[in-house]
């Protein structure tokens, strides 16, 4: 029986409470927010709020993009992933979405900025080692290469993960890696060492008006998610199905309607 969950940033224009009210009413087991989402919560307020409405903590978001504050601002970016890894450890999230970062600002090396996000993942993934938070690394489409994400595909993020050697999973987002031939391996070899965490869902749309803010709902694009659900599952994912949707078009409408047509959608990729 797939269980749902709904990543904050679906919600954009609701506070936490009414995100996590939200997901309650819409029959929406798990969310994940963010930590601007909570910057008005100890950790323990905003646990309490997902408890008295009967939803679990599916994850967290986010740390990494080393790169952000440019070559001097290593330890800045450590510090800023520590916090959330803290954060979200006190909060109740056994996973946090480790996204690396994109190219130096101005430099065009790709080798210097993968060497560089790879420098912080090893610090940052010792740090993890000692809570109960486990790294999520999650590889994005290559179009955001240069601005959020060294790490490109599935195979890269595995590779990535056998170098660390400390625990770090990953976070399979159907958008990103939709397109990948080599998708059924990379799933099997992440399986088979213990690191499937998390599945992102939302729809590839043809054409796309935005690179990062024009994902759609299930069923309105090209991702067989129903095929990439069972390759999961057959690997032996058991965890929540994340909704993920950027979209400045669908966060206008009106939130119930929105959630009651998402989880049609739902029920129809992902049959029990
Ligand atoms: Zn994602």
């Amino acid at each position: 029986m797939p269980e749902f969950a709904i990543n904050k940033i679906t919600l954009n224009e609701l506070s936490y409470e009414q995100a996590v009210e939200a997901c309650a009413r819409h029959g929406f087991a798990g969310i994940t927010p963010w930590l601007d989402d909570l910057k008005h919560l100890t950790p323990a307020q905003a646990r309490k709020v997902a408890d008295d409405a009967g939803v679990s903590i599916a994850g967290f978001c986010n740390a990494g993009l080393f790169a952000l504050h440019g070559k001097g601002g290593m330890d800045n970016a450590v510090d800023a992933a520590r916090h959330s890894i803290d954060y979200a450890a006190e909060f109740g999230a056994t996973t946090i979405v480790t996204v690396v970062g994109g190219l130096l600002p101005d430099s065009k090396s790709i080798p210097d900025a993968r060497k560089f996000a790879f420098d912080g993942m090893v610090r940052i993934a010792e740090h993890a080692s000692n809570t109960p938070v486990r790294l999520a690394l999650e590889p994005l489409h290559p179009m955001y290469t240069p601005d959020w994400s060294m790490v490109g595909s599935l195979s890269d993020a595995n590779d990535w993960c056998d170098r660390l050697d400390n625990g770090v999973g990953l976070t399979v987002d159907a958008y990103h890696v939709w397109w990948d031939p080599d998708f059924e391996v990379e799933i099997a070899r992440a399986a088979s060492a213990g690191r499937l965490l998390s599945f992102h869902i939302s729809d590839w749309l043809v054409p796309t008006g935005h690179m990062l803010l024009d994902r759609g709902m299930p069923g309105d694009g090209v991702i067989d998610l129903t095929a990439m659900w069972q390759t999961m599952t057959n690997a032996g994912y058991g965890d929540y199905i994340e909704v993920e949707i950027f979209s400045e078009r669908l966060w206008k409408q009106d939130p119930d309607a929105f959630l009651a047509e998402l989880k049609n959608r739902c029920n129809i990729a992902f049959p029990a």
